[in-house]
C-alpha cells in the first residue's frame, strides 16, 4: 500500500456541533454506503446512541475518495465521542491519526469542548481542519465565528469550508481539504510491529475485535502477538478493514493503515483501549505513548425491583461489560434492598447510559441509589481507605480525616452570564482561579470544583443559567480534605441504608429537609402514620409525617360484588410490584427515583 494516499482523520466537535451527521455525508459523498441502505447516523449504530445523538463508542470506516487532483485515496474516519465523561476514550481515538477535522456550530461559535477536544488534537501533534457548520440557520454566522477560531484557537480558519452537513452542502470541499492538509502516514513496512488499539469490542462469535492503527511493521493472519500493557498473548486468526456494513478481511494490515483484527481473545480485559500491540517473535522495543487506565469516577448501587432478579442482572451486567471496559461492577448488600451491585461509571452521562440499556436490552426493572464519588477516608488508627459506597462509611468516632476528589473546570460563556456562573460555582463550594476574555464575545472562567457538585445536576444549572450558552470541561485534580458527613434515612425509626449518602457538612439539613419532604410525597399513606426522619451521626436533623389512611380500600365494597373486590386487590398487587417493603413500610421505586432526581 501506497502511504501517500492514505489519510487518517478524526472529526472533533462540542456535543451537538454536527460531527456525526458530518460523518453520515462523508461517508455518502465516498459512495460508501448506499444512498437507498443510507440509515442517518450509521457511526452511531447502538440505538441508543442514534436515539441520544451522542456517539459513546469511538467508530472508523474505511473510504474511497476520488479527488479533483485525478487521484484515488483511501481515508480512515475515526469516530470520537464527544462527551467529557470520554475524555480518554477521545485522546486515543485521535493518537490513531494524523489530522481532525474541527466542526464548529456557525450558530453557537466555539465551546467549553470545541477547546477542550482542539487541545488535544493539537497535543496530539495532527493537523487541525476547521469547518463552520449548520451555516443553513437563519442564525448561523460563519464569518464571526471564523474570527473566533482564529483569536481563540489561534488556527487559519478564513478559508474553512462553510457547510450544512444536514442538507449536504459543501461536503466536497470538507474532503478535498482533508486529501490536501492532513499529512500521509508515515511508517516502517520491515520494523517490528507497534499497533494502537483504540476501540475493541466483544462478539459472541469471534471474541473480542480489536480496532487498531498500525504504526510500525505489518500484522497478518497466523501471527503471534502480545499485548505490551496486559502481557497476554494471542494468535492473530483475522485482520481487515472496517466498511460501514461489515468487516472486510485483509490479507495483512501494515504501517500506516487503520483496521481490525481477531484472535479468539475471551477476555475483554486483555484488550485495553491505548495498549500497543506487538510481534511475540520480533517485538518492538517500547510500546506507543500514553496507555492509561481508566478509572470509573462515579459509583451508584444498583439492584433489580424485582430481588428475584438478581440473577438476571448478573449476567446482564457480565455482557455489558464485555461491550464497555469502563464500567465495573462488584457484589453489594443492602438491608433495604437485598443483592445488588455497586457500579462504577465514567461519570453521570455514562450511567444514564448503561441504566438505560440494562432496562432496555436486558428488560429490568432497577432501583439505582444516590451516585456518590469516591471519598478518601483516614481513620484514627492510622489506616486510610477508599470509599465506594455509603455503606463502607465508618463510624464518625473513628474517623481523622475525610477527603475528597476535586477536578480544574473550565466554562465558556458569553460575558452577559459571568455573574449567574460565579453565583452557580459559589453555591457548588468552586473556588475560583482565573477568568479570560477570549475574546468580545466569550469569557472563559477556571474554577476548581468538588467533582461531587459537578456529577449531580451542573450541566442543567449551567446550561438554564445560561440560556443554553454556556458549556463546561474538566479534568481531575486529586484529593483535597473536605468536611463530610453521612445522611441516615429513617423510616418508621429503621434506617433504609439504600438511601443514605455521603455529603458535605454545610449542605446536610437543607438536603435532609428535601428529601423528607420528597418521600413525604413520594409514599403512599399506609394503615398507620409514617414518621419519616433524617439523621446525621445518629441526631435527627429533618422530620415529615406520613398520615395514616383513613378507609380501608375494600370497605367501601364491603358486602358488593365479589368481582369488583378481586378487581380491587388486582389492582393493589399490581401497585405492589414495584414497592419494596422495610421493615413495615412500602416505598415505590419512584420515591428512590425522587430522591435520586432531586434538586
Ligand atoms: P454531534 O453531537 O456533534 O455528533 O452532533 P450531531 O451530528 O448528532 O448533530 C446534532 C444536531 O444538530 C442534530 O439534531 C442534527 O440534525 C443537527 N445538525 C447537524 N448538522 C446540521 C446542519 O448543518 N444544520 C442544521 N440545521 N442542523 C444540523
Ligand atoms: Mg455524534
Amino acid at each position: 500500500t501506497d502511504l501517500n494516499h492514505i489519510r487518517n482523520f478524526s472529526i472533533v466537535a462540542h456535543i451537538d456541533h454536527g460531527k456525526s451527521t458530518l460523518a453520515d455525508r462523508l461517508l455518502e459523498e465516498c459512495n460508501t454506503v448506499d444512498k437507498r441502505e443510507m440509515e442517518d447516523q450509521i457511526l452511531d449504530s447502538m440505538e441508543l446512541e442514534r436515539e441520544r445523538g451522542i456517539t459513546i463508542k469511538a467508530r472508523a470506516v474505511k473510504l474511497t475518495y476520488h479527488a479533483d487532483d485525478g487521484e484515488t485515496y483511501t481515508l480512515n474516519l475515526i469516530d470520537t465521542p464527544g462527551h467529557v465523561d470520554f475524555n480518554y476514550e477521545v485522546s486515543r481515538s485521535l493518537a490513531a491519526c494524523e489530522g481532525a477535522v474541527l466542526v464548529v456550530d456557525a450558530s453557537q461559535g466555539i465551546e467549553a469542548q470545541t477547546l477542550a477536544n482542539t487541545y488535544l488534537a493539537i497535543d496530539a501533534g495532527l493537523e487541525v481542519i476547521p469547518v463552520v457548520n449548520k451555516i443553513d440557520l437563519p442564525s448561523a454566522r460563519p464569518l464571526e465565528v471564523k474570527h473566533e477560531i482564529e483569536d481563540v484557537i489561534g488556527i487559519p480558519a478564513m478559508e474553512a469550508p462553510e457547510i450544512s452537513a444536514k442538507n449536504g452542502i459543501n461536503i466536497h470541499a470538507v474532503l478535498e481539504d482533508v486529501v490536501r492538509n492532513i499529512p500521509a502516514p508515515q511508517g516502517d513496512r520491515e520494523a517490528p510491529v507497534q499497533a494502537l488499539i483504540f476501540d475493541s469490542q466483544y462478539d459472541s462469535y469471534r471474541g473480542v475485535i480489536v480496532y487498531l492503527r498500525v504504526k510500525n511493521g505489518v500484522l497478518r493472519p497466523g501471527m503471534d502477538i502480545r499485548m505490551m500493557a496486559t502481557g497476554a498473548e494471542y494468535k492473530i486468526v483475522e485482520v481487515g478493514y472496517l466498511h460501514p456494513n461489515g468487516m472486510i478481511p485483509a490479507d495483512a494490515l501494515g504501517a500506516g493503515e487503520v483496521g481490525y483484527l481477531t484472535a479468539s481473545i475471551k477476555t475483554v480485559a486483555d484488550t485495553r483501549v491505548g495498549d500497543t500491540v506487538t510481534g511475540v517473535e520480533d517485538p518492538c522495543s517500547e510500546p506507543l505513548p500514553g496507555y492509561k487506565a481508566v478509572q470509573p469516577m462515579v459509583y451508584s448501587g444498583v439492584y433489580p425491583a424485582d430481588g428475584s432478579k438478581y440473577g438476571d442482572l448478573r449476567d446482564a451486567l457480565e455482557k455489558l461489560k464485555l461491550n464497555d471496559a469502563s464500567m465495573s461492577y462488584t457484589q453489594e448488600n443492602s438491608i433495604a434492598l437485598g443483592f445488588g451491585f455497586r457500579c462504577g461509571f465514567l461519570g453521570l452521562l455514562h450511567m444514564e447510559i448503561i441504566m438505560e440499556r440494562l432496562e432496555r436490552e436486558y428488560n429490568l426493572d432497577l432501583i439505582t441509589t444516590a451516585p456518590n464519588v469516591v471519598y478518601r477516608i483516614t481513620k484514627t488508627s492510622g489506616e486510610t481507605i477508599e470509599v465506594y459506597t455509603p455503606l463502607n462509611y465508618p463510624d464518625p468516632a473513628e474517623i481523622l480525616q475525610c477527603e475528597e476528589p476535586f477536578v480544574r473546570a473550565s466554562i465558556l460563556t458569553p460575558p452577559e452570564y459571568v455573574g449567574n456562573i460565579m453565583e452557580l460555582c459559589q453555591q457548588r463550594r468552586g473556588e475560583y482561579r482565573d477568568m479570560t476574555y477570549l475574546d468580545e464575545g466569550r469569557v472563559e472562567l477556571h474554577y476548581f470544583m468538588p467533582l461531587n457538585e459537578i456529577i449531580y445536576d451542573f450541566f442543567d444549572a449551567l446550561k438554564s443559567r445560561t440560556r443554553g450558552y454556556g458549556s463546561l470541561d474538566y479534568e481531575m485534580d486529586g484529593y483535597r480534605p473536605s468536611r463530610l458527613v453521612k445522611l441516615d434515612i429513617l423510616l418508621n425509626g429503621e434506617i433504609v441504608d439504600a438511601l443514605s449518602f455521603i455529603l458535605f457538612a454545610d449542605n446536610a439539613y437543607a438536603r435532609a429537609r428535601r428529601i423528607c419532604e420528597k418521600l413525604k410525597e413520594n409514599i403512599p399513606r399506609q394503615m398507620f402514620e409514617i414518621p419519616v426522619q433524617a439523621a446525621v451521626g445518629g441526631k435527627i436533623i429533618a422530620r415529615e409525617t406520613i398520615k395514616a389512611l383513613r378507609k380501608d380500600v375494600l370497605a367501601k365494597c364491603y358486602g358488593g360484588d365479589i368481582t369488583r373486590k378481586k378487581k380491587l386487590l388486582e389492582k393493589q398487587k399490581e401497585g405492589k410490584k414495584r414497592m419494596r417493603t422495610f421493615g413495615t413500610v412500602s416505598v415505590p421505586s419512584e420515591a428512590f427515583m425522587a430522591v435520586l432526581k432531586m434538586d
